[in-house]
């Protein structure tokens, strides 16, 4: 209940259409009642009383009647789905907008197949729930036409229909808890699935290369199963509830034909009334059908609504505890004071008071083995996450005052893994700073060392790369990364520095780019370069979320073990080189 009123939210901007459905629901199901309360006339009147007037008129009167029902059921069913859609389309949009801004540990948490999946699939179910809250009300009128028409005309006969009813009603609602169910069930294998598509097209290359096809269609073949099986146990708790009431119905006529036959013979009730409670009886059977499948739906979308409103009552750590102040961090000391963290998976502390104070346009490398916590380091200086303990200080003001969105602009990362979009090269390039002109587009294409292969393509700048960007090297996916990030023109830079190196070649530019975009920059760079070390001017040796030594390479050659062991296991390869 709780769901549907927070569906209503949605539903509430569309509430004219659903209003005017509603006036058309009313007038449809009076059409039922009608229909029934006619019977008695066509009976007593056309065929025993053969009275012509009736004869002329109620055949004019069905003719009027079926006339403006056609109209108000076009805009009963039209206006309600017109509502589903539009509350579907604002709630998609809020589900986005609220997930696009949860905090990092949401996306470490869930995979985004099944992310995707809520977005897609869950939602759409949503959009069937008012529409049928409106039929069912729709079908309750009707029952409640028919039953006034039958009461009406013989409240003794009549009265009999309440015998059927509380069975109707136990069903329905036994009906609707177990589809509720399976239908919770369901949509979270539909998530598995999604997440086990996106991960084996995404990671085809590795799929083929080790020839695990088959295994995968196994694997995405289970999920499918699993999925049915689910979507069976619905269809299932459906096919038997349907003919179960058809079974209730069935019994319920042989009674009342038992009954108000005996009433017609001993002239208690008059045939036409009799047949007009039978057709009353018959039109009701199907309104408390649909009510049945409508509570299915709107159980369906009340389990999508549990998920997704799941999401979107998510705090947002981050966003929620946003800065008032705007940051400018240029020429300014960047400052880890005790700097405690551990991320919300676990409780083991991954940074274990870090101190570093930074000068402005210097550049700092952060060494250490892998898992000691270079990353996690680079990823509190954007706010990704919130240090445990201690603080982040730019220019002595802690970052957390910052408008999140300030500080972020402030600070440009270039990630090992090039990440680009599927949109030409030069809204790329453009992505932190969409409002650039060419000019500046090729300017930053050309300090990264990207302008001669970018205008080498057959479309140059409008070259739309895949998603991947697979029609370029390594190398040149880099080169844009730092063209990016030169345009975005950051004070602060995070650099993480490929482990696997290109060819000598790509290499060499790379460098090259990289030395444009850091210059005047106050650069944190996950070293695994020695000549990145030698040209840093502090190198932070890590060791288990502890630094173990600060200073430039030959101090810390002298003082720090770790340091020396790093550089024999780490570096020497380079060295040879
Ligand atoms: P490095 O960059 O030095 O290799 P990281 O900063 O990536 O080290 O990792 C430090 C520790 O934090 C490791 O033990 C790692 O397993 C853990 N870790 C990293 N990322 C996450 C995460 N998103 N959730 C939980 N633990 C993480």
């Amino acid at each position: 209940m709780k769901n549907i009123k927070r569906l209503w939210t949605y539903f509430r901007a569309q509430k004219l259409f659903i209003l005017a459905a509603m006036v058309a629901s009313v007038f449809v199901s009076a059409t039922d009642g009608a229909t029934a309360y006619i019977v008695k006339h066509i009976l007593d009147g056309i065929f025993i009383d053969k009275d012509e007037t009736l004869l002329k008129l109620i055949p004019l009167a069905i003719i009027i009647m079926y006339t403006f029902r056609f109209g108000a059921r076009i805009v009963q069913s039209y206006f309600i789905q017109h509502a589903g859609q539009k509350a579907v389309q604002d709630i998609r949009e809020d589900l986005y907008y609220k997930m696009i801004h949860l905090p990092m540990h949401y996306f470490d948490n869930n995979d985004t197949g099944a992310m995707m999946a809520r977005i897609i699939n869950d939602v759409s179910y949503l959009k069937s729930a008012v529409p049928a809250a409106l039929k069912m009300f729709r079908s309750g009128l009707s029952i409640f036409f028919l039953i006034a028409v039958v009461l009406y005309q013989d409240p003794i006969l009549g009265s009999t229909v309440f015998i059927a009813i509380p069975f109707m009603a136990l069903l329905i609602d036994k009906t609707g808890r177990k589809v509720k169910k399976y239908s919770k069930k369901q949509q979270q294998r539909v998530g598995e699935m999604a997440t086990a598509l996106q991960e084996s097209f995404s990671g085809v290359a590795v799929v083929k290369s080790f020839a695990n096809e088959d295994k995968e269609s196994k694997n995405f073949f289970i999920l499918n199963a699993n999925a049915v099986k689910y979507r069976l146990k619905q269809v299932m708790v459906n096919a038997i509830s349907a003919p179960l009431m058809e079974t209730i119905a069935g019994f319920a006529v042989a009674a009342i034909i038992f009954y108000g036959g005996m009433r017609v013979i001993s002239g208690e009730t008059t045939a036409g009334t009799f047949f007009s409670f039978v057709t009353a009886f018959g039109l009701m059977f199907d309104p408390f059908k649909k009510i049945n499948e409508y509570n299915s739906t709107i159980q369906t979308a009340n389990a999508a609504a549990d998920r997704i409103f799941g999401v979107m009552d998510m705090e947002n750590s981050i966003l929620d505890n946003d800065g008032t102040l705007e940051c400018d961090a240029k020429d300014k000391i960047i400052r880890f004071d005790n700097v405690h963290f551990s991320y919300s998976s676990t409780p083991e502390e991954v940074l274990n008071g870090i101190n570093i104070t930074v000068q402005p346009g210097t550049t700092v490398a952060l060494v250490g083995s892998s898992g000691a916590g270079k990353s996690t380091i680079a990823s509190l200086i954007p706010r990704f996450y919130d240090v445990t303990a201690g603080s982040i200080s730019i220019d002595g003001t802690d970052i957390r005052d910052f408008k999140v969105h300030s500080l972020r602009k402030n600070i440009g990362i270039v990630s090992q893994e090039p990440f680009l979009f599927n949109m030409p090269i030069r809204d790329n390039i453009a992505y932190g700073r969409q409002d650039s002109d060419f000019d500046d587009i090729r300017k930053a294409a050309d300090s990264a060392y990207a302008l001669k292969f970018i205008e080498a393509l057959p479309d140059g700048f409008d070259t739309i790369i895949g998603e991947r960007g697979d029609r370029l090297s390594g190398g040149q996916k880099q080169r844009l990364t730092i063209a990016r990030a030169l345009l975005q023109n950051p004070p602060i830079l995070i650099l993480d520095e490929a482990t696997s190196a290109l060819d000598t070649e790509s290499e060499r530019i790379v460098q090259k780019a990289l030395t444009n975009l850091m210059t005047g920059r106050t650069s944190f760079v996950i070293a695994h370069r020695l000549s990145t070390i030698l040209n840093a001017d502090m190198i932070v040796v890590l060791d288990k979320g502890k630094i173990e030594a600060t200073g430039t390479h030959t101090e810390l050659l002298a003082k720090s073990t770790t340091y020396s062991r790093l550089c024999n296991l780490q570096f020497t390869t380079e060295e040879a080189k």
